[in-house]
């Protein structure tokens, strides 16, 4: 399976440094910053600095490395948003859109941590 990644999409741009972004936090091999339009109160996007398309490009063409590095950048956004289950919070919700079916409106892989408020039933 390939996957033909667009290196002038969005988020393209913010690992370039070439449009701002409200950083949370990162290390060596992903980003986490603010969704410019929050649907809840934590509204965190984690993305790898590689070039993936989606869940299922990262997931597969990743080396384990970028996958461990990504899933503890989403450890530690979750701890310090204060939405842990660990540290005695409410916890949260990580979404990944994939595709057309999941309607992914960038085509750089990300998560969604969302959390801070009751989530709403998984409908659509
Ligand atoms: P998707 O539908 O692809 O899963 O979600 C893309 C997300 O990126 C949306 O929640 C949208 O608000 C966010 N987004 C789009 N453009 C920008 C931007 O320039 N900066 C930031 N921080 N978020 C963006």
């Amino acid at each position: 399976m390939t996957y033909d990644y667009d290196d002038q999409n969005i988020f393209a741009k913010i690992l370039r440094g070439e449009i701002p972004n409200d950083t949370v936090a990162e290390n060596d091999h992903a980003l986490a910053f603010r969704d410019i339009a929050p649907k809840a109160p934590t509204h965190v996007l984690v993305i790898p600095k590689g070039q993936y398309v989606s869940f299922d490009d990262f997931s597969a063409n990743a080396s384990e490395a970028e996958i461990v590095g990504f899933m503890r950048l989403c450890a530690k956004v979750c701890a310090s948003e204060g939405v842990s289950l660990g540290d005695g919070h409410e916890g949260f919700r990580a979404i990944a859109n994939s595709g057309p079916h999941g309607v992914q409106e960038v085509p750089h892989f990300h998560l969604h941590i969302m959390g801070g408020r009751m989530m709403g039933p998984m409908v659509s």
